[in-house]
């Protein structure tokens, strides 16, 4: 592909952008959390390495027995533990969870703050977490959550080069390309759609809703 202007790649995001908006809308989170911001960081903390799905079969319990930051603080971690034992680093989640449970109520009167700095000074955010709150939660975005299915997918749309191999280097050169009005957006629908279309393993190109906007595809499935 010729090297594309900063330009002509902004205009190529937007056409992605509005076909992702008439496909899938502003896009759904696939985590249960009830609208409460503190059930979501939970619930984000523990879908490291997890699927959504295995993280939903887990929180009904999770919250039945610790509703609010408060109870969650005072949790014994072996107690945790056996409810989310079937989630990957079921330990260390045990862990994050009761202490950032604990941080909630110290520090920030058991209400999570809607601050992209200050979400990730709790036990177990980082970056991807706390973008996720921000968008979800708060509708305040401050940065695009750069999941697996997003770093493939701004890869192989070029949006993002092979410099860019880190998710926070690929944040960065998202950022560069695309508004802030749809920072909102992006992490949903790029899941929907590297789960429908995009996927890791046989991308389905040749049905593909952007195809002729994806310089991966010319007529062969890329690597
Ligand atoms: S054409 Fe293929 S590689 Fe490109 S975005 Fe679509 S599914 Fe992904």
């Amino acid at each position: 592909m010729p090297r594309e202007s900063k330009a002509a790649k902004q205009a190529r995001a937007q056409k992605v952008e509005e076909r992702m908006l008439a496909h899938y809308g502003e896009g759904e989170c696939s985590l249960d959390y009830e609208s409460d911001p503190f059930r979501l960081v939970c619930a984000v903390v523990l879908s490291a390495q997890c699927t959504d799905a295995a993280v939903n079969k887990v929180t009904p319990s999770l919250f039945k027995k610790y509703p609010t930051c408060s109870q969650l603080a005072q949790a014994k971690v072996t107690d945790v533990e056996k409810i989310i034992h079937s989630l990957g680093f079921f330990r260390a989640k045990a862990a994050n969870l009761i202490k950032l449970s604990q941080m909630l109520v110290s520090d920030f009167a058991g209400e999570v703050p809607n601050d992209i700095n200050l979400l990730q000074k709790l036990p177990g955010v980082g970056r991807k977490t706390a973008n996720v709150v921000m968008c979800e939660a708060f509708r305040n975005p401050q940065g695009i959550a750069v999941d697996t299915h997003v770093f493939r997918i701004a890869h192989r749309l070029k949006f993002a080069g092979p410099s860019a191999d880190t998710p926070d280097k690929t944040e960065k050169a998202l950022l560069n390309i695309y508004p802030q009005k749809d920072w909102l957006f992006i992490n949903h629908q790029w899941v929907h759609f590297g789960r429908e279309f995009c996927r890791a393993q046989r991308p389905r190109c040749a049905d593909c809703i952007i195809g002729d906007l994806c310089p991966s595809f010319d007529g062969e499935t890329p690597a």
